[in-house]
């Protein structure tokens, strides 16, 4: 069985709930995870905010604002008056139960099930709407299978066990449609996956299945090889790795948090993200295949600042680097890219809150130099140290460009360079002619 999950944009209008439904009714059996409709979890933390702030006007101004919108929504999305009144009857009810908020403490608890209320909302629609349309739909109550532990990490045992029972109890279903985001945690509270959550919802559910694939639809195309922003000629990537996908997550690359795509990525189950708007594209799927030989994509990094500390002292010293880290540590910043030599060492950063203090501290041990407006580029692909040719294929491709800092070796997929930010739009061109060239 697949796994598949709609965004907030993709469940975002009754059109798009539509052509959703008409999406995953294609006679194979499948879970699908919703998100809230776009803007309505935001919605629920304002409410939240003004029941924190003791202001009951402003929270049911709110409310009553998004149960009209919700309203309009039915007369767009259903045909028939019987699910029309089904479905208003059921946000009448969700909608006072907002509503009823204004009488007791307002709480993190409160809040969570306030949170709560978005998915609630969108899977129960969308339930109705496939009803309507005859399709043998069953709704999963995601507060009944997903659960946290003590530490509010996922409890993959319990999710496993109690999923099963809600599937074994309606065996006979061709769609089995279900919340992102919300859970329980320990204590049997209503609780959530963090802001975005839902991607690790369908991911933890694909673990727990054993899912023959986990697809991720947003309506953007999958990964391009390179950022088509700077770069002519980008082109869809097909195909990465588990740790391909994680070193451009870091490159702000419109693809998965690492942290969610983590169950699937232990269960060797393969991610595929999928764009609604072109749903005939194969988009790109992750996996723990490596595909040999071959570079994926690039990335760029702006805003970056590069610091060098060189202290003769370095010299056969040991214990130097301990010092120097222990001085980011202090300051909770961290290092992206390191370069070393025996007198000297080079870091990267991207978080400048505490930059002056850092480098009054590094002096202690040497003389130091910054360079702002630095750019990370990086290479993605099979790196693995004993091929031969690829480092020199993209080092090649810079031979024009001024690098301050290379970083290779430190994983099998990538390799980085430091340029100035004026000429990354450059660099990242002369990589994609050199890298991907026909
Ligand atoms: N609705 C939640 C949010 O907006 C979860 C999600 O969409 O993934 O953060
Ligand atoms: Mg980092």
């Amino acid at each position: 069985m697949k796994v598949l999950k709609f965004g907030g944009t993709s469940v975002g209008t009754p059109q798009r709930m539509k052509d959703v439904a008409k999406l995953i009714n294609d006679g194979e059996k499948k879970i699908v995870v919703l998100s809230a409709m776009s803007g309505t979890t935001n919605t629920l933390v304002e409410i939240s905010d003004y029941f924190y702030k003791k202001n009951v006007d402003g929270a049911n101004e709110i409310i009553n604002q998004l149960a009209n919108k919700y309203r309009k929504h039915v007369e767009e999305l259903y045909a028939t008056d019987e699910f029309k009144t089904l479905t208003k009857d059921f946000l009448r009810e969700k909608f006072e139960y907002l509503h009823a908020f204004s009488k007791d403490m307002f709480t993190l608890y409160e809040e969570r099930m306030v949170l709560a209320q978005g998915e609630i909302l969108s899977t129960n629609m969308v339930t109705n709407y496939l009803k309507e349309q005859g399709v043998n739909v069953v709704l999963l109550d995601a507060l009944e299978f997903m659960r946290t532990d003590k530490n509010s990490e996922p409890d993959p045992v319990y999710i496993r066990k109690h999923l099963k029972e809600q599937i074994e109890a309606n065996p006979n279903a061709d769609i089995y449609i279900t919340q992102g985001f919300i859970c329980r945690n320990a204590y049997g509270e209503i609780d959530n996956l963090q802001r975005g959550g839902s991607d690790y919802t369908a991911s933890l559910i694909g673990a727990a299945i054993l899912a023959d694939e986990i697809q991720i639809w947003t309506d953007i195309d999958g990964m391009h090889n390179n950022d088509p922003r700077f770069v002519d000629h980008t082109e869809p990537v097909r195909q990465l790795h588990f740790e391909e996908a994680a070193e451009l997550a870091y490159f702000g690359a419109k693809i998965l948090h690492p942290t969610c795509v983590q169950p699937a990525k232990y269960a060797g189950i393969p991610v595929r993200l999928k764009n609604t708007m072109d749903p005939q594209a194969p988009g790109t799927t992750i996996s723990n295949e490596t595909e040999h030989g071959k570079i994926k994509a690039v990335a760029a990094k702006d805003n970056i600042t590069a610091i060098k500390i060189k202290s003769s002292r370095m010299l056969l010293a040991h214990g130097f680097l301990r010092k120097v880290f222990e001085i980011f540590e202090q300051y909770q910043t961290s290092i992206d890219m390191i370069s070393t030599s025996e007198v000297g060492v080079s870091m990267s950063i991207d978080n400048t809150k505490h930059l002056n203090d850092i480098l009054n501290e590094l002096k202690k041990y040497g003389t130091v130099t910054v360079d702002n407006d630095m750019c990370i580029i990086c290479v993605v692909g099979d790196l693995t140290w004993d091929n031969v040719g690829f480092e020199t294929l993209a080092t090649e491709a810079m031979k024009n460009i001024p690098v301050r800092m290379i970083s290779y070796g430190g994983s099998n997929y990538n390799i980085s360079f430091l340029v100035k930010g004026e000429d990354k739009t450059r660099a990242l061109q002369a990589l994609t002619d050199t890298l991907f060239k026909k």
